[in-house]
């Protein structure tokens, strides 16, 4: 183990800088109310934005399909491991999406992953917003491609890169479509325009606009109305709204046969339990016919936007449920987590490295299924938090904005 001397260094390291990250115990289902470390608490750090993780029609279509088909798939989807069940949610995911086809992935991370190495290697570029999720920057570094990050949102930066990367083969533009750890929207018409103008393809992950954003909860392209030819590849994940598991990309035929053909981390991995396909079937009906989750969601946003502000803590511009107040500095970030936790609230602390240095924040996350009393106590409770601090820690505060 010698090359290894020094794990405990670093470990030790992350703890004495406020980085060190440990998981729970939730030993109740994903809901508002749940139980963690053995402790009750109202949680809103959850991505089951609409509350249908545990919802009785999605439990039951889970359970239905598990008397039918079993447990586990068995294989992966080019050896005998694609069901029915997966064929029947691919097909609903592409009319839903108005693509021609979708193909599903395991996991999020794996469809981005796959999806860029395959679709670019050698002499191609990949360009990509600098806060993207890990799985695209990690997928773009993997992919031999000429890799190269542009300012967040920003058109100016991405149009330089563009310009530098002109004698490429295929230029593919990656975006978050909603930003995980800061819950703002790409601008995502003007980088259609721009990678129409540069002869680029565009491709977006909506894992957290995927059942949220759009009238009928279709996502991103549908609130932008950016059809397949002005977004040739779009990529959503089961795992968050949806309240299930997995990912699919959604786009035209040759796009989902060359994954078939060439995503690694599709052809090299056993499919999905048909059971997940089958829950996924059940929320996707529960996405379309019931639009009154996103409404809640809107109130409840609205109710804890004008709360905090209320408050004076530093909220970051988001319309989504994803929102986050902006502390700053990481032992801050968890000591008002830790406070919270003591009230019953499960707020979770993102540090370095999963934003930037000094960008520590309370990633506050809402469902459909919060109560507007639950808001209203986390409100409370923030507020005392507040009065509580320190002269320095509010300087603290002010400098994050
Ligand atoms: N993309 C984004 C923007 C995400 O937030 C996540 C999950 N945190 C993923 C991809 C990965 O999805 P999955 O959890 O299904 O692997």
């Amino acid at each position: 183990m010698a090359d290894f001397d020094g794990l405990s260094d670093a470990l030790n390291l992350r703890k004495a800088q406020s980085l060190y990250r440990s998981r729970r115990l939730l030993t109740s289902a994903q809901q508002p109310q749940q139980q963690i470390d053995g402790k009750d608490v109202i949680s809103f750090c959850s991505n089951d934005y609409l509350g249908l993780a545990n919802h009785p029609k999605v439990k039951e279509a889970f359970t239905k399909a598990v008397e039918l088909y079993g447990v586990g798939s068995g294989a992966s989807h080019l050896v005998n491991g694609h069901s029915a069940l997966h064929h029947e949610l691919e097909l609903t995911l592409a009319e839903f999406t108005g693509r021609d086809r979708a193909v599903l992935f395991s996991t999020g991370f794996m469809a981005n992953m796959g999806s860029i190495t395959a679709l670019v290697g050698r002499g191609d570029a990949v360009l990509q917003d600098k806060w993207n999720h890990a799985s695209l920057i990690d997928a773009g570094l993997a992919s031999a491609a000429k890799f190269k990050r542009y300012q967040h949102c920003d058109l100016a930066s991405l149009e330089r890169q563009l310009l530098s990367c002109s004698d490429a083969g295929r230029t593919l533009i990656v975006t978050d479509s909603v930003f995980s750890m800061d819950g703002d929207i790409a601008p995502l018409a003007e980088l259609a325009d721009l990678a129409d103008a540069h002869n680029a393809c565009l491709m977006i992950d909506d894992a957290h606009g995927f059942g949220v954003l759009g009238t009928t909860g279709a996502g991103a392209s549908e609130q932008f109305q950016l059809s397949q030819d002005r977004l040739p590849v779009l990529m959503g994940t089961l795992g968050k709204a949806c309240g299930t598991f997995g990912a699919f990309v959604a786009g035209s035929e040759e796009l989902v046969e060359t994954l078939i053909q060439h995503a690694r981390s599709y052809i090299y991995t056993t499919a999905l339990p048909p059971a997940v396909a089958a829950a996924s079937l059940a929320s996707i009906e529960l996405i379309q016919t019931e639009g009154w989750r996103r409404d809640r969601l809107q109130q409840l946003i609205s109710q804890l936007r004008a709360g905090i502000e209320r408050i004076g803590f530093p909220l970051m511009e988001s319309g989504t449920p994803i929102q986050p107040v902006l502390i700053g500095d990481a032992e801050l970030a968890l000591k008002i987590s830790g406070k919270l936790e003591e009230n019953g609230l499960l707020v979770t602390a993102i540090r370095p490295p999963t934003v930037p240095d000094g960008t520590s924040r309370l990633r506050i996350t809402l469902s459909a299924e919060h109560t507007e009393a639950q808001v209203g106590r986390l409100l409370s409770v923030l507020g005392d938090v507040y009065d509580q601090l320190s002269t320095q820690e509010r300087e603290q505060l002010s400098q994050a904005r």
